[in-house]
């Protein structure tokens, strides 16, 4: 099997010989979902990520494509309608890797929103996002909440509501946007960081200086317009370009952890309260459980965020104030996860209460940044962003409006989400004389239709081993 290269050398000699319409800091979501954006209306666009691509806040998040009901509560209602009507649009775009998951949401006596609150509450959620018909939220009684989940601390419920969201993968959604960018045109490089900025006589920038990580080299790439779009280091960039003024960001860090799904066996996502007023996720995954989120204000490094022990403990106090006969210790939690959210700083507000909402910072050098938001609104984020870069700056140009609504990611070749469920069994079938056939959803939910692809590299006929099955993965990725 061969490894094809990756062609470095020859993505940073364009990278130096071009002037772009625009170059984007930042391989998050953000900066994907803007690089797809740009490059499908027909604008030269560059992209440089310092690290992995997604290796910042958008590989650490709790991976739902969701609509946040709890900002209903803090009445940000543009919010909820925004992101709630992204979701159906997100999975539309990818309805192998954005999978609906019913959330169930329990009422607790004393604790919780009175049952009728909730009900409003939830239909008013689902009427902001535009819900379909079927997939609208249902009320529970205390039995049948209790039915939906057997494990859930019996004393208290009163009953309980179950909604509409969607899983992903965050890390992976945010590849397959940056690879539909590329696919558009858009050059895209890791392990480049950008180190400063270069002006003309008039102060105005008019590219970058970058560094490859991986040599050490210094080189500048030429463009007309800059956005930083670098998630939790946004203030870092925009002090490179001594820009900092008013608004800044604020940290704060969110934390998961990973136990055995036989240790915390939920049938389904769960959204629940806990002692202090927070609400926490517990979301099954094959077969394992995560649990998340803590949100607590963050000033150390943000190249190493990690999860603390009391970040630990307080999860685990959650999860066994809410489940019956569980009993978590440190011993059962596999792994974790930390991210920081950036969110942007607001006059006596701290940790949960900041808003996600996302905004646009200008500077007179013509950087242009954004922060903030939620992974679910990357491509409403982007539209924004580049909407305000075209009116500026390409106004002259003839461009195509924003047609990112209607781009299928790479991985979908499929009609909807029934096309997809076919083409599960399908694989299964296939994989089923190997005893992989537990690997179909793994693919599937991964790689979409990009399936074949690694199918093929394995030379798979009619059988196949799990070795070359994971060297054609390896390969693929
Ligand atoms: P990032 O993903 O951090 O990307 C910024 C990138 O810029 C990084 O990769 C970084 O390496 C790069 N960079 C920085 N400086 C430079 C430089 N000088 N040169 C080159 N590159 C640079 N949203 C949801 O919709 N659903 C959820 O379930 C959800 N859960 C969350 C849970 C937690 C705990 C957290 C923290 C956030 C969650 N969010 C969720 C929010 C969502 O994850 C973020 O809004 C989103 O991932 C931010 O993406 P980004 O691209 O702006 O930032």
């Amino acid at each position: 099997m061969t490894f094809s290269s990756l062609n470095r050398p020859e993505i940073i000699h364009k990278l130096k010989s071009k002037t772009f319409d625009l170059l984007i800091i930042g391989g998050g979501i953000t900066g994907a979902g803007i690089a797809l954006d740009v490059a499908s209306r027909g604008l030269s666009v560059a992209l440089v990520e310092k690290n992995d691509f997604a290796s910042g806040t958008s590989s650490r998040s709790t991976k739902l494509i969701h609509g946040g009901l709890r900002y209903l509560k803090q009445l940000e209602f543009g919010l909820v309608k925004e992101v709630g009507s992204e979701r159906a649009v997100v999975h539309k775009l990818a309805p192998h890797l954005v999978i609906p998951e019913k959330m169930l949401l329990p009422l607790v006596d004393g604790k919780s929103m009175s049952y009728w609150l909730t009900s409003i509450g939830l239909k008013i959620y689902d009427w902001l996002a535009g819900v379909k018909k079927e997939d609208r939220r249902i009320m529970l009684s205390r039995q049948q909440t209790l039915r939906a989940e057997p494990l859930l601390n019996k004393s208290g419920i009163k009953g309980g509501a179950l909604y509409a969201e969607y899983r992903t993968d965050d890390a992976r959604l945010t590849i397959e946007i940056m690879k539909t960018a590329v696919r558009h045109g858009a050059i895209a490089i890791n392990y480049v960081k950008c180190i400063g900025f270069e002006y003309d006589t008039n102060g105005l920038i008019v590219g970058i200086k970058a560094c490859d990580e991986l040599t050490g080299k210094e080189f500048s790439i030429r463009s007309k317009t800059v956005i930083n779009a670098a998630g939790p280091w946004v203030d870092e960039v925009r002090q490179m370009d001594h820009s900092i003024s008013g608004k800044h960001v604020q940290l704060t860090k969110g934390v998961h952890i990973v136990v055995d799904r036989k240790h915390l066996p939920v049938k389904q996502a769960i959204y629940f309260e806990v002692a202090d007023g927070r609400m926490i996720f517990a979301i099954p995954r094959f077969n394992k459980t995560y649990i998340g989120t803590t949100d607590t204000n963050y000033s150390e490094t943000k190249d190493q965020v990690y999860a603390t022990v009391d970040d630990v403990d307080y999860l685990l106090k959650a999860v066994n104030e809410n489940f019956e006969n569980v009993n978590l210790t440190q011993q059962h939690v596999e792994s974790s996860w930390a991210g920081l959210r950036p969110l942007i700083s607001e006059e006596g507000k701290t940790g949960s209460a900041l808003s996600r909402k996302d905004e646009i910072f200008e500077w007179t050098s013509g950087l242009i940044s954004i922060a903030g938001g939620k992974l679910t609104g990357y491509r409403k984020m982007a539209e924004r962003v580049v909407d305000l870069v075209v009116e500026k700056y390409f106004n002259d140009k003839e461009l195509k409006p924003c047609s990112t609504e209607h781009i299928p990611l790479l991985g979908n070749a499929f009609k909807d989400y029934k096309d997809v469920i076919r083409y599960r069994d399908e694989l299964k079938i296939r994989l089923m004389p190997s005893g992989l056939d537990d690997w179909a959803d793994y693919l599937l939910s991964n790689y979409g239709s990009q399936t074949e692809i690694i199918l093929q590299e394995a030379q798979y006929k009619h059988l196949i081993t799990t070795e070359d099955l994971l060297l054609a993965e390896l390969n693929f990725c």
